[in-house]
């Protein structure tokens, strides 16, 4: 089956978290990952606790259709957790769902997670040769097993017991009857911030859900920290130190436009990679378009420095949902159709400049092309706000292989060529890192450089541009 539009990363998970005895915490939850539903829309859930025991209700689909009025009554307490969750790893069924609930010798606690364990399967098998019956493939239960099997007397020292074994990305938050915990990796890959809410605490993915639920921002959890909110108020440990690589693809697709991630707005920052691309690329057109909605803010910055009008050219529906096709070539095309439709009397006869944020495999670019032209479009030129991608994503990520990125494959001229555009400019590594505004250190541009983290380099091997 292929997902509509599924030509694109796809967002790992959002989670969030809130400790407000007092309050409607699973009701604030369930609003908080309605804000933080654009990172995954395979399933959701939210795991509540009254002090004695942990209430949990998850399900496959939207946070729409998991949630009824009955089943949120269900869900009262002081403290909640909840998950919207995209399948990079483990299969896509209600098993994988989070959050997981466990019971170990120090008590119920639940745990949700965004990101993915790079050494997740070598600790599945370890884990399984000492007995561990495992009931699902996600790597979030690796995680709850190595907490389960720490030594340590109180969860807090659990989890950092299992922390210091697991490598990769993780932002989590974990439920206990009376604390609410949130950790962030050594590295930061995946965002997780800290808001207060009146004399409560919310943690989230991205600061739009703090906003959603009325929260004021205090800061980001650092990297390598692990945040303990309970009747005291918030404590701070340090677990790792840092080495901070934030994922700059957060800046540039995932992270919702009104979201800050480490002090940067993240329109603010799209607009200026638009800026640079104009400088970096400029063209002659009548009208410059984005491919809605991620390409927008770089069209507008775009449209700006080279002082061609803006418009809208394509309208996305956004009620496609988690529409799914059968994948033959006529039906692909017709789930373009079905999720952008093109406005003819403002392409007609027009050169237009079409700014998307990323290509993956270039299959909707060429298809979003092609739609542009038999429209009435003169001359479409395709400008990206991002640097051609070259190798997979490990960290959360579903994304394809080198196989599948045409940027391993095909050179700037060739994949012109197959996406058919007039002409096609790519941002600098240099000018995206720039546009951001953070310096160049804390981020991770593995995707478009091949360099991991911790030295490791890949290269797509014999790949081959079939153009
Ligand atoms: S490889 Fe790319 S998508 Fe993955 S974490 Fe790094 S920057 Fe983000």
């Amino acid at each position: 089956m292929l997902p509509l539009g599924g030509d694109k990363f796809h967002e790992e998970c959002g989670v969030f978290g809130v400790y407000a005895p007092g309050q409607d915490v699973g009701r604030l939850t369930y609003m908080g990952l309605f804000a933080l539903q654009h990172r995954g829309q395979e399933s959701a859930g939210i795991a509540v606790t009254d002090g004695r025991s942990i209430a949990l209700e998850k399900g496959v689909g939207l946070v729409s259709e998991v949630f009824s009025a009955e089943k949120l009554m269900g869900l009262e307490g002081n403290l909640a957790i909840g998950h919207v969750r995209y399948a990079t790893a483990g299969s896509r069924d209600i098993n994988n769902a989070q959050p997981l609930a466990t019971v170990s010798r120090r008590g119920s606690l639940a745990l949700a997670h965004n990101g993915n364990l790079t050494n997740a399967e070598s600790l599945r098998e370890e884990l399984s040769e000492r007995g561990y019956l495992f009931q699902t493939s996600s790597d979030t239960e690796v995680i709850a097993s190595l907490v389960a099997q720490a030594e340590a007397r109180d969860v807090k020292s659990a989890l950092i017991s299992a922390l210091e074994q697991v490598r990769g990305a993780y932002a989590l938050v974990v439920l206990t009857p009376d604390r609410l915990l949130g950790v962030r990796d050594p590295n930061g890959i995946r965002p997780l911030c800290l808001g207060r809410l009146g004399t409560g605490y919310v943690l989230a993915s991205e600061s739009c859900a703090l906003d959603t639920v009325g929260a004021e921002f205090i800061r980001d959890i650092e990297p390598g920290e692990l945040v303990s909110i309970g009747a005291e108020g918030v404590q701070s440990v340090r677990f790792a130190s840092q080495d901070k690589a934030v994922c700059i693809f957060e800046f540039i697709y995932f992270a919702r436009p009104d979201s800050k991630i480490e002090g940067v707005g993240i329109h603010e920052s799209r607009r200026r990679a638009g800026r640079r691309l104009a400088q970096e690329h400029p063209a002659q057109a009548d009208l410059v378009i984005a491919v809605p909605d991620s390409g927008t803010s770089a069209a507008l910055g775009y449209a700006e420095a080279v002082g061609i009008p803006f418009g809208e050219g394509l309208i996305k529906n956004r009620y496609v949902g988690r529409t799914f096709i059968q994948p033959g070539q006529q039906l692909r095309e017709l789930g373009v159709h079905l999720k952008l439709n093109p406005i003819r009397d403002a392409l007609e006869g027009k050169s237009v400049v079409m700014v998307d944020d990323s290509i993956v495999r270039g299959t909707t670019s060429s298809r979003i092309v092609r739609l542009l032209k038999s429209s009435g479009a003169r001359e479409v030129h395709v400008r990206v706000s991002s640097p051609p991608i070259v190798s997979p994503c490990y960290y959360g990520i579903h994304m394809p292989t080198y196989g599948e990125l045409i940027g391993a494959r095909c050179s700037v001229e060739e994949t012109r060529k197959r996406i058919g555009a007039d002409s096609l400019g790519y941002l600098s590594l240099e000018g995206l890192v720039q546009a951001v505004g953070l310096p160049e250190e804390p981020y991770c541009l593995a995707c478009f450089t091949g360099e991991y983290l911790h030295g490791r380099r890949q290269v797509a091997k014999g790949a081959v541009c079939h153009a």
